[in-house]
C-alpha cells in the first residue's frame, strides 16, 4: 500500500507516520527528514534546500520529485510506503502519480490529518525533535534525550514563531488545494480527527484504511 499523509505542519503526521509504518511493516518516507539529513551532511541538495527550509518556504518541486524517485524505487519500499509530508503542491501530486505508475503502483489512500490552527501554533511552539532520529516530542526541553535512540532533542529552526506563521500560510496557499485535487482525481480521501492521544489517532487512521 502507498498511503499519502496530508495535513498542516504540526498535525502529527510525523508521529503517526512512524506508528503506521511500524504497524503495517512498510517504511515511512518523509521529505523533511531526507532534506534535514542533507543539510546536516552539507550535500549540494542540502545547501540548496536550507534557505527555503529556514524560512518555512517550500523547497522546489524538482528536488522533491528527485527524492520521491530515489526513495520509492528503493528495495525497502517495494511493498509500499507511508508518504509523510511528501506531497505539498499540485505538481508534486501529479509527479507522485507518475513515479508510482512507473513502478506499477498507485496512491491507495490519502489520509488528511485535521487540526484547528490555534492548536497547531501551540504544538509547534512547544515541539522539539531528536537531532539523530528525528522523533518529535511535545513539552520536552531542548537538550533532553530521545527515548528511542538517546540522541539530543533540539528546537527546529522552522519552529520559531515567524517561520511557523509562514509555514501555515504556505500550507493554506499551496498544499490545501492538493486535498481537493485528490478528491476530484479518484483517490480515496479520508479525514482523520487528529486531536486526541497518539493511540486514538493511530486507531482512527488504521480504521480509515480498513486495518
Ligand atoms: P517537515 O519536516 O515535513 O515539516 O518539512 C520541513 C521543511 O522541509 C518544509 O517546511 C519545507 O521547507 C521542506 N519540505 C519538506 N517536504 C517538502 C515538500 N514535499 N515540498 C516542498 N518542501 C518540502
Amino acid at each position: 500500500m502507498d498511503i499519502v499523509l496530508l495535513g498542516p505542519p504540526g498535525a502529527g503526521k510525523g508521529t503517526q507516520a512512524q506508528r503506521l509504518a511500524d504497524r503495517l511493516g512498510i517504511p515511512q518516507i518523509a521529505t523533511g527528514d531526507v532534506l534535514r539529513a542533507a543539510v546536516k551532511q552539507g550535500t549540494p541538495r542540502g545547501l540548496e534546500a536550507k534557505a527555503y527550509m529556514d524560512r518555512g518556504d517550500l523547497v522546489p518541486d524538482e528536488v522533491i520529485l528527485a527524492i520521491m524517485k530515489e526513495t520509492l524505487a528503493s528495495d525497502g519500499a517495494k511493498k509500499g510506503s507511508i508518504l509523510d509530508g511528501v506531497v505539498r503542491t499540485l505538481p508534486q501530486a501529479e509527479g507522485l502519480n507518475r513515479v508510482l505508475k512507473e513502478l506499477g503502483r498507485k496512491v491507495d489512500a490519502v489520509l488528511f490529518f485535521d487540526v484547528a490552527d490555534s492548536e497547531l501554533v501551540k504544538r509547534l511552539g512547544g515541539r522539539t525533535v531528536c537531532e539523530n532520529c528525528q522523533t518529535p516530542y511535545t513539552g520536552r526541553e531542548p537538550g533532553s534525550k530521545c527515548d528511542k535512540c538517546g540522541g539530543t532533542l533540539v528546537r527546529r529552526k522552522d519552529d520559531e514563531p515567524e517561520a511557523i506563521r509562514n509555514r501555515l500560510l504556505v500550507y493554506g496557499k499551496q498544499t490545501a488545494p492538493v486535498l481537493e485535487w485528490y478528491r476530484t482525481h479518484g483517490a480515496q480521501v479520508r479525514t482523520i480527527d487528529a486531536v486526541g492521544t497518539q493511540d486514538e489517532v493511530t486507531a482512527r487512521a488504521l480504521k480509515a484504511i480498513g486495518k
